[in-house]
């Protein structure tokens, strides 16, 4: 989500005759677009505050966007005083302002709505992954997320306004279309006629784009892993075969202190159903570990889930509390030393899972969508349909965005691969 509000406000600011520079003290505003759901990442804002407000030039704009704004509010000035402005995640299509008033201290962390994507600029060139948002905000109120604070309750753009940024993004370079949500497969949005819109509605038009080859979402909650959408992994072959599904804990007893989904076999279920439909169809999550609470034996659940369904690609972190969550009240706080404990142990499982299934590739052919050129400009990164980094020696005749390589070896973090002509 922040990529995609990091690209809006980029397009926004060069409406207005700006360009984007890599140097602080080149910059004549300075915008940090942040993130709230760990402490560390609050921790992290304020400490480039600190380095940013001496760096920067005399009289340079500087100001903070997106989750830390909103959770701090007007004391980021307290703060900060050296601070222009402080806007939220849905309003920072505000940002204009500041440049007609630069002498004032702008903040607006409203809640209120989604009328920023009516604001946005279209974008002229897309990248050849397009983020579409078609949600914001959530509902489940898990008991450790700040997200329904600072992004709000859950609203579904309207249907025709997602399509129409799907189409202008395949017709200025997109060739990949993620949905984003923070509960993107709870989209739901009913037209003037009544019409219910689903996101499987959604995949179903995208499809019909001759640009758009590759369709994915994220992040999806496993009860809204409704059976039209299940169904549709096996009747759209442009929708990736990758779900990332968190499920966060492998104890149910831990799952309903976050308030999540706790019927494991239910869970469980719906993985054995997207099989069904999609046998090459693979998993990822995302945990927590050391939430309250968490003894042993939960722990050693979360271990059992983990290798039972096999995960690629997951993301695995400490519980970290934060303010207005629940969690953070809770007692029986887990120390900082048993949750690395915990949390090694947790990598140890998902990286042999993740290195089990990349080194199962080996041999196959895919086709990759191109990421970039690596480090060293003799390679090149290409993404396989797993979301997995595939290598490439760079050819010496011009590629195209897309390309079938044949994968020779693996490691737990990547590919290698030929490109196929
Ligand atoms: S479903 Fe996701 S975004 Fe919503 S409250 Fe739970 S963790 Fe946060």
């Amino acid at each position: 989500m922040n990529v995609y509000d990091g690209q809006r406000i980029a397009a926004m600011l060069e409406k207005h005759g700006l360009v984007q520079t890599d140097n602080v003290e080149d910059a004549d505003i300075i915008i940090l677009n942040t993130c709230a759901v760990r402490a560390k990442a609050t921790d992290k804002v304020y400490s480039a505050l600190g380095r940013i407000r001496r760096a920067k030039k005399d009289g340079a704009l500087l100001g903070i966007v997106g989750c830390v704004a909103r959770e701090s509010g007007a004391d980021a000035f307290k703060r900060i005083p050296e601070l222009n402005f402080v806007l939220g995640p849905q309003s920072y299509h505000k940002l204009p302002e500041i440049l007609k008033n630069p002498d004032t201290k702008l903040l607006n962390i409203d809640m209120s709505g989604l009328e920023k994507f009516d604001e946005l600029p279209q974008m002229t060139k897309s990248p050849l992954v397009a983020y579409i948002p078609i949600q914001e905000g959530c509902n489940h109120c898990c008991t450790y997320c700040i997200v329904p604070y600072t992004r709000g309750r859950e609203l579904s753009r309207p249907f025709k306004d997602v399509i129409n940024d799907t189409i202008n993004a395949a017709k200025t370079g997109a060739i990949e279309i993620c949905f984003l949500g923070q509960n993107v497969n709870g989209y739901k949005y009913t037209d003037e006629k009544g019409k219910l819109y689903k996101l499987s509605d959604l995949i179903r038009e995208t499809a019909k784009l001759p640009e758009i080859h590759r369709i994915r979402f994220t992040s999806s909650y496993p009860t809204e892993m409704s059976d039209d959408l299940i169904e549709i992994f096996g009747q759209e072959p442009k929708l990736l075969p990758f779900l990332n599904m968190p499920i966060q804990s492998g104890s149910p007893r831990i799952l309903k202190k976050m308030n999540r989904p706790d019927d494991i076999d239910a869970y469980k279920a719906i993985v054995k159903k997207l099989k069904s439909v999609r046998p090459n169809i693979q998993i990822s999550s995302d945990f927590i570990v050391g939430f309250p609470d968490e003894n042993d034996e939960d722990f050693e659940q979360t271990l059992q889930i983990a290798r039972e369904i096999k995960y690629i690609n997951s993301y695995s972190f400490k519980y970290s509390p934060r303010p207005h969550t629940a969690a953070a009240l809770m007692g029986n706080q887990i120390s900082e030393q048993i949750k690395s404990v915990r949390l090694q142990r947790l990598d140890l499982q998902l990286n042999e899972n993740q290195r089990e299934f990349n080194t199962s590739c080996i041999e196959q052919e895919m086709v990759c969508l191109f990421e970039g050129n690596d480090k060293t400009g003799k390679h090149l990164v290409f993404r396989t349909p797993y979301m997995q980094q595939c290598i490439v020696d760079k050819p010496d005749y011009e590629i195209t965005p897309l390309q079938k390589i044949k994968i020779t070896d693996a490691n737990k973090s990547c590919l290698r691969g030929e490109i196929i002509k």
